[in-house]
């Protein structure tokens, strides 16, 4: 192994880039990861050292969650010192979700962990894999004064890098199927990489890596709409179980003012459960105070997720209440940028 060339480790956990139809049932379905280097002999052009590893049972996105989380952040805490980057290989449908997780999960992150995946299977004549398996590895591979460039969890798709915790899936077709709405991207892919330096988020470099390991899932997430009723609402809420709420508002974080919702609200925050507000909106955020329709909401304590996606929101919440943060510092942290997922 020349020690010149970055070395990157490629973590496989399934997903359509390195699936293939079954001729049967013309379903797709995951196949020997080992089969995919073969199928980019390109790979061997790259001016870095891989090596892969894969999940025994690669999964469809769909079925991700904090287990399987753990599993690859383990994968690259025992392998963090042996590589100069690491790439995730990831089903798109809820790339932005293990993203963002694994951004609160990486603290003091010193490399970089670069997301992605693909719309068609890497086997497909005109598939968007081998571009985003490529660049992706081009962008873990960057390094100044054998440092690394980017010190952070990234996604990239289709030309772009982002921040991961910053994105949302947002095209279950295009090629672009992922957005940053309210964050610049970090890197783009044209006849020569350009890095946006300035946006890249600072690690302090002085402290010590730490992989937080713990998520409590008993949350939900509620879309409000307008009609939505008492009836329906108050179960979820009252729920003994329940350890936090994410709820998607309107615009500017704003809700119905009707008696019995604010109350609701009031009663659960007064159970020590928090309540993030985020907005339904793609970009833009919450501003409680703004409007008549979220003074209220402010005043019961309702804490603003700003300008947070509901994937970094969900992610950020089960994170926080697994590390036990208490109920009276949860509101100020949770408003406190943690990776740069919030502005
Ligand atoms: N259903 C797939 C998944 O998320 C789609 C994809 O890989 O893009 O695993």
């Amino acid at each position: 192994m020349s020690k010149t060339q970055p070395n990157i480790l490629l973590v496989y956990t399934g997903g359509t880039i390195g699936m293939i139809m079954d001729p049967k049932t013309s379903a797709l379905k995951a196949f020997d990861f080992k089969n995919l280097l073969q199928r980019i002999p390109e790979l061997q052009l790259l001016d870095c050292t891989i090596e892969t590893l894969s999940f025994e049972d690669p999964i469809d996105s769909s079925n991700m969650n904090p287990k399987y989380w753990v599993q690859i952040a383990e994968i690259i805490e025992d392998n963090y010192d042996d590589f100069d980057g690491f790439v995730v290989l990831h089903g798109s449908d809820t790339m932005s979700y293990s993203a963002s997780a694994l951004s609160f999960m990486f603290e003091n992150l010193a490399k970089p962990i670069i997301f992605t995946g693909s719309q068609l299977p890497i086997g497909d004549l005109r598939t968007d894999a081998k571009e985003n398996l490529i660049t992706s590895i081009q962008m873990a591979s960057l390094q100044k004064g054998g440092k690394p460039v980017i010190k952070e969890v990234g996604l990239y798709f289709e030309y772009k890098l982002y921040r991961g915790n910053r994105t949302t899936k947002i095209n279950a077709e295009h090629f672009e199927a992922f957005e940053s709405f309210n964050y610049p991207h970090l890197a783009e892919s044209g006849v020569h990489l350009k890095v946006e330096y300035d946006d890249l988020f600072k690690p302090n470099l002085r402290k010590k890596l730490v992989v937080h390991k713990q998520f409590k899932t008993e949350i939900l997430l509620i879309k409000l709409f307008p009609g939505i009723s008492e009836s329906v609402l108050k179960p979820f809420f009252i729920m003994e179980h329940i350890k936090g709420i994410v709820l998607e508002t309107y615009g500017a974080g704003n809700t119905t003012t009707e008696a019995w919702f604010i109350d609701l609200l009031k009663q659960t925050i007064k159970r020590s459960i928090p309540i993030i507000n985020v907005t339904q909106c793609s970009g833009g955020g919450v501003l409680m105070g703004q409007y008549e329709t979220s003074t209220q909401l402010k005043s019961i304590g309702v804490i603003s997720g700003k300008d947070i996606t509901t994937e970094a929101a969900l992610a950020k919440l089960m994170f926080m209440l697994g590390e036990q943060v208490s109920p009276r510092a949860f509101k100020t942290i949770f408003e406190t940028s943690l990776r740069g997922e919030m502005t």
